[in-house]
């Protein structure tokens, strides 16, 4: 990186290492070159990093490639958006791996649930992302796993101060239409985790969905990680991952959030428009 008085710029060389490291930004890139100047998620990334306070776990040495791949997959869903949308965003943590974390809920009938899960990262609506690198490092591959990309559909799906897997919708999009069809894959992916329970265990994760390929019923298996179907904002976020990472599997899933969610990042990753 190199640092000019108005912020850092990113080499060609850092730009080449981190598209190397995440194959499915590379891609991503190359199909876009005809239409769109190859520079602009580059120069987005930069814009990112200008705007963004990094912080690093005790025993995490700052690493300049760490930093490009951070920009580069946090800016793919905000490409045709706009950095305003990031701007109740401050800080990222970046930690080592995987941490634990404790919850406790109280049902209607007033039981305590007490619950331990494993997460990848998270976002705090004070500002901060929390992300593991050993799961950054893992996201990008086109696996349906990106832990960035779930962190940043949680700060745009609060953009709005609900976090409640609808973002603010552009001008023109229909909520109705957004809803019903969320509310409907979200019900059919419940269902189907519910199903396949006791069929093998599933971990839960606070940062989204590592695997891919999870049976969650007789015959019929999904990509998404059974976490998604704990919360709207979740499946928001998780079907936000494939729509990047694996945009057809996500299309055949579901094809309506598919179309949603094209209309929402004014990208389609499948037909190569945006
Ligand atoms: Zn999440």
């Amino acid at each position: 990186m190199r640092w000019f008085s108005r912020g850092p710029v990113i080499t060609d060389e850092l730009w080449e290492e981190a598209l190397h490291r995440h194959p499915l930004v590379a891609r991503f890139e190359k199909a876009r070159n005809g239409t769109h100047k190859p520079t602009t998620l580059r120069a987005l990334s930069e814009k990112f990093l200008r705007s963004m306070q990094i912080r690093w776990a005790p025993g995490l040495e700052r690493s300049d490639h760490v930093r490009v791949s951070l920009a580069m997959l946090a800016c793919l869903p905000v490409l045709n958006l706009d950095l305003r949308w990031y701007r109740r965003w401050r800080t990222v943590l970046i930690v080592p791996r995987d941490y634990e974390t404790e919850s406790m809920e109280v049902d209607e009938a007033g039981v305590v649930h007490e619950g331990v899960s494993v997460a990848a990262g998270e976002y705090s609506e004070w500002g901060t992302v929390v992300i593991a690198l050993e799961d950054l490092e893992e996201s990008g591959l086109g696996t349906g796993f990106n832990v960035v990309i779930h962190e940043c559909a949680h700060v745009l799906d609060n953009a709005n101060g609900a976090l409640d897997g609808m973002p603010p919708l552009h001008p023109g999009m229909d909520a109705v239409a957004w809803s019903t069809v969320f509310g409907d894959a979200f019900t059919d992916l419940q269902r189907r985790v519910i199903r396949g329970r006791g069929r093998g265990s599933t971990r839960t994760r606070g940062g989204g969905g590592r695997r891919s390929g999870h049976r969650t019923g007789p015959g019929r298996r999904t990509a998404f990680d059974p976490y998604a179907a704990e919360a709207p904002e979740e499946f928001f976020a998780v079907a936000s991952e494939l729509f990047f990472e694996r945009p057809r599997t996500l299309e055949r899933e579901y094809p309506g959030v598919y179309r949603q969610l094209a209309l929402f990042y004014r990208q389609d990753n499948i037909n190569g428009k945006s």
